[in-house]
């Protein structure tokens, strides 16, 4: 079997309301080109920050190490979006609170993967319901 690999690993909301834009987020990163795996989990950082069960982070940085290891990705993005269902029960009065919180997720999920996967490096963003996407840093 040939090596085939690609730069990134994405790890994204599994929320149908963004496909088009995940789609579109892809290309303006030029991931269209260089090929980017694809993790869609409900809540994505937060499965790194918070997560409901332990074993849910366990199986997510297992994801990621296989891309890792079959596709040789040398960057790992972190997306979280707006109006995220996975978030649904937070307290998120405005759409303030809301990056504020997203933000301290996508920060503690970003520190993790630096720890544990040193070598990648790790981009985090927060994007609208319209496809924009801003940088987290
Ligand atoms: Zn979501």
């Amino acid at each position: 079997m040939a090596a085939h690999h690609c730069r990134a690993c994405i790890i994204f909301c599994m929320d149908f309301r963004l496909n088009g834009a995940l789609t579109a987020f892809l290309s303006i990163q030029e991931l269209d080109e260089d090929g980017a795996d694809i993790i869609r989990v409900a809540g994505a950082a937060k499965n790194l920050a918070r997560p409901n069960d332990p074993r849910d982070r366990d199986f997510l940085l297992e994801q990621l190490a296989t891309s890792a290891r079959l596709h040789g990705t040398r960057q790992f993005y972190l997306v979280n979006h707006e109006d995220c269902g996975a978030y649904g029960l937070e307290q998120v009065p405005d759409s303030d609170a809301e990056l504020t919180l997203h933000s301290r997720d996508l920060r503690a999920g970003r520190a993790l993967l630096q720890e544990r996967f040193p070598t990648i490096e790790v981009l985090t963003y927060f994007m609208r319901l319209d496809g924009r996407a801003e940088p987290i840093f």
